[in-house]
């Protein structure tokens, strides 16, 4: 408000002066008149630059971190729906450094474990196997869904195939998920909720 007066005043000044210094007072506060409006910040995590500014990575290596970022970015420009649910559905990733220790997902709570189990799996560095597991626990973290080992499992194939995985090793997961009883009816019912729930929470702007 005090900018705006001081603009109105301004003009009143201007108007004292001759024609010619008043069109340039003008364009002088047609400028300043843009500075003041400030553009609202978008509730659409996936109209922002860089990642969802409230996950917290936590226990990384900073390579790993790095390497996590990186496929959180593919899975944001990839498979926009499944990253607006990792947005709603989690709050921290945690870093799995036992080996032997598989990664995890706890919904009621919003946390992910990733382990060096799946990221240097096949003498990788955050590999395919890497990547489809962080699919996989993402699906995990969405309670309205198919939250379960076969919607995780059909999730890291449906997505897995978007960021390029092997066949070999989508074939694998949604073996797995078929074994459970899961189908492409299921998924297609599934991806529908998951997708009115994101604009859900755009409309709501509970992604802040
Ligand atoms: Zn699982």
């Amino acid at each position: 408000m005090k900018k705006l007066i001081t603009l109105l005043v301004l003009l009143g000044i201007t108007t004292a002066f001759g024609a010619q210094s008043q069109s340039r007072n003008n364009r002088i506060c047609l400028r300043l008149g843009q500075q003041l409006v400030v553009p609202k910040p978008s509730l659409n995590p996936l109209e922002r630059e860089g990642l969802y500014s409230k996950w917290k990575f936590i226990g990384f290596p900073a390579d790993k971190e790095k390497r996590t970022k990186e496929i959180l970015l593919k899975i944001k420009e990839k498979c926009p729906t499944h990253y607006l649910l990792a947005c709603r559905g989690i709050r921290e990733f945690h870093w799995v450094s036992n080996p032997n220790s598989p990664s995890w997902a706890y919904w009621p709570d919003k946390r992910v474990g990733l382990s060096m189990r799946e990221y240097s799996w096949g003498g990788q560095s955050g590999g395919s196997l890497y990547a489809l597991a962080m699919l996989h626990e993402i699906q995990h973290c969405c309670p309205k869904g198919n939250e379960g080992e076969d919607g995780a499992s059909w999730a890291a194939f449906y997505y897995g195939k978007k960021i390029g995985t092997p066949p070999f090793l989508l074939n694998w997961t949604r073996g797995l998920s078929l074994s459970m009883g899961y189908n492409q009816s299921k998924w297609d019912k599934q991806l529908r909720i998951a997708k009115a729930l994101n604009q859900k929470y755009i409309r709501e702007g509970k992604y802040e």
